[in-house]
């Protein structure tokens, strides 16, 4: 089976298009927080952090099947779901976030949040954080790392510095290591004015995935959103990898910076649905309002019955289960597991994250930190062969990025750690 599945990739896929591990896996389930091979093989899933509260979940699969079977239609028409799950989606968000857009997917939020953003100030700019990903449409492949944008480097992309404390300008010793960062990003706010530019919208994350599992300093999103409020750019937080409670402190990641960040756009997608396609892009009425009157906006899938249906039993399960809680506390425990793995193997380099988004960096000497990116390859594939899914990340492939379902218990943390353990223990 895995070598037919090969063959119809080969032929039909786009050769650019990668798959996890030299020898691809032919998975045919999952359930909670395992996948099984066509030889029946079970693997632990630390690495997919879109099935959120854990694969196939029964009350999904029944909600799901149970709207397929009733009426599954758009949004010209009015369906109960549809209210129902706005009303549960908005009361997650701070007050004035009230207006939701539905899409398919996080870089379609993500780029209409740029677009609105773009339309509202009559302005082009766009300030980032550096190798931060947004998403694979024409306009969100221009504000993500240069790798993605095909279209070259526009020059009204405007990357800062990512906020990283382990290798970036200042450190985990620095206390004001968040309003240092945010300084780079008034600067270059100030910047753009001064030339007659001012930006449109900052785009953020609140750990950065693809700039390697970077949690954002303490103190940092506040100084940035004055500067914006204070310049008119309108801010935008992607929360399509560390929203709906993956956080654990708080239930989006831009929380965990504050009660008092409530950025203009909100987007969101992956964990939405559970690996159902669905994303969404939440905004104020005002900001809608200014948008909207000649209906800019219509998305044929966006907020249809079975999305609504499967989205809103999503945050019942988060809620009934104490999922959220749950990150903070496994999530917790899984890093103290890896940090104590640092002490017997020189490769770690730094552990770090937030609830159950976690990542652990490889260097080959902690004085000059070479990035260890073939070994994490490696270690992949060894974490692989013991049943364990992992995946590396960051600008240098060094970081192992550790995101399980909410439903990971401490047992699967001690057995991660053992089988990361067991293939450090193997060396090199
Ligand atoms: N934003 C972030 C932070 C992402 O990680 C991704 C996908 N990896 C996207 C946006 C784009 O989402 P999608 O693939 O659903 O379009």
């Amino acid at each position: 089976t895995a070598d037919r599945a090969l063959r119809g990739r080969h032929e039909h896929l786009p050769e650019s298009h990668p798959t996890y591990f030299s020898r691809p896996i032919a998975m045919v389930r999952a359930r909670d927080c395992r996948f099984y091979d066509e030889r029946g093989r079970s693997y632990l899933d630390a690495l997919n952090n879109v099935t959120l509260v854990g694969h196939s979940h029964p009350r999904l699969v029944e909600v799901a099947n149970r709207q397929l079977g009733r009426l599954n239609t758009n949004t010209r028409f009015v369906y109960d779901v549809l209210s129902e799950y706005a009303e549960r989606l908005t009361a997650t968000l701070p007050d004035g976030l009230d207006v939701v857009y539905f899409v398919n997917s996080g870089s379609e939020a993500n780029d209409l949040a740029l677009r609105m953003s773009r339309y509202l100030t009559k302005r082009e700019d766009v300030v980032i954080i550096d190798d931060a990903y947004h998403g694979y449409t024409s306009v969100v492949a221009d504000v993500s790392p240069s790798r993605y944008r095909h279209y070259g480097k526009p020059d009204t992309t405007h990357p800062t510095p990512v906020p990283d404390r382990y290798r970036g300008l200042y450190g985990y010793d620095d206390p004001d290591a968040g309003a240092r960062y945010a300084g780079h990003v008034i600067e270059t706010f100030d910047r753009l004015a001064a030339e007659g530019r001012p930006p449109a919208a900052y785009l953020f994350e609140a750990l950065l995935a693809g700039g390697g599992q970077v949690v954002l300093p303490p103190g940092y999103l506040a100084p940035v959103f004055a500067a914006a409020s204070r310049h008119g750019a309108l801010t935008i937080a992607d929360e399509v990898q560390v929203g709906f409670g993956r956080l654990g402190e708080a239930f989006w990641g831009f929380q965990t910076q504050g009660a008092d960040i409530v950025p203009d756009f909100v987007t969101m997608g992956k964990a939405i649905g559970n690996g159902f396609p669905m994303a969404a892009m939440v905004t104020t009425r005002e900001i809608s309002r200014a948008f909207d009157p000649a209906g800019r906006f219509f998305s044929t899938y966006g907020g249809n019955p079975v999305a609504c249906a499967v989205g809103l039993e999503l945050l019942n399960i988060v809620e009934d289960e104490g999922l959220q809680h749950n990150a903070l506390v496994t999530g917790e425990y899984l890093r103290e597991r890896l940090a104590a793995l640092a002490d017997r193997h020189e490769l770690i380099g730094d552990v770090r994250g937030q609830g159950f988004y976690s990542g652990v960096e490889f260097v080959r000497d902690r004085e000059t930190k070479e990035p260890a990116s073939e070994e994490t390859l490696i270690i992949c594939e060894r974490l692989k062969d013991r049943g364990a899914l992992v995946y590396p990340t960051g600008p240098a492939w060094n970081i192992l990025k550790l995101k399980p379902p909410l439903t990971f218990t401490p047992a699967h943390a001690d057995e991660f750690a053992a089988a990361l353990d067991a293939v450090l223990e193997e060396g090199w």
